[in-house]
């Protein structure tokens, strides 16, 4: 389940950074830098998980912001950011709306749109997806969102870039290939899948087998 940067770099042509990024669970992604912990999205976090710096939730479903992992997560100086729902859910954090960016000494922090067409489940404006550059790495996490026209202006900047493809609430397999082909990362991850929460277990094989670009499977 753990993706090495360091192991990547041959195949994608980065620099290695010491960056260690990981799947755990449905859409929880936990990146570790040489000095941060970040966690997105966290749930069904064990006992003993390394602590958080930074925890960001892309919006307020039991699915992405549970206030139990991050109790689990939480030390006394670790910063909260979510949108306005995670704000209201949790009871405190830092707001972050899309378009805003919080640039840190070394980490960049970017809302981007999440939402659905079509389907009831995330009106825009719920919310967001996250952009973070930490040590010259670009990770996109879309959040619960379908392939939307904002997904352009992603194109050729993202390292890693991880898709929900459940279908239902989200993108399904197929259309997340399509917004992979947008973006064009170096390397996409398929998420929100295979966790007894949305989507099947084949999901992330059958996005991998229909993006044409390059895809690991976390
Ligand atoms: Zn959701
Ligand atoms: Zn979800």
């Amino acid at each position: 389940m753990s993706f090495d940067i360091a192991y990547k770099v041959k195949v994608l042509g980065m620099k290695y950074n010491n960056l260690e990024i990981e799947l755990l669970k449905h859409d929880t992604v936990k990146i570790k830098s040489k000095n941060k912990v970040i966690y997105i999205d966290p749930i069904k976090i064990g006992n003993n998980a390394e602590k958080a710096d930074i925890i960001i939730c892309t919006h307020g479903h039991f699915d992405h912001c549970s206030r139990q992992d991050i109790l689990r997560l939480k030390k006394d100086e670790t910063a909260i950011i979510g949108p306005s729902g995670v704000i209201k859910k949790l009871g405190e954090g830092h707001l972050i709306k899309v378009g805003q960016k919080l640039n840190g000494s070394e980490i960049k922090i970017q809302a981007v749109e999440a939402y659905n067409i079509g389907k009831k489940f995330h009106p825009k404006g719920l919310g967001i997806g996250i952009v973070i550059e930490i040590d010259g790495i670009k990770i996109y996490h879309a959040g619960d969102t379908d392939l939307i026209p904002e997904m352009k202006e992603l194109a050729g900047k993202i390292d890693v870039a991880f898709l929900p493809v459940s279908g239902t609430y989200t993108m399904n397999a197929e259309e997340a290939a399509k917004a992979a082909e947008i973006i064009k990362p170096k390397v996409a991850i398929p998420m929100h899948y295979n966790a007894g929460i949305a989507g099947k277990e084949k999901d992330g094989e059958e996005f991998k087998k229909k993006y044409k670009g390059k895809a690991e499977i976390l």
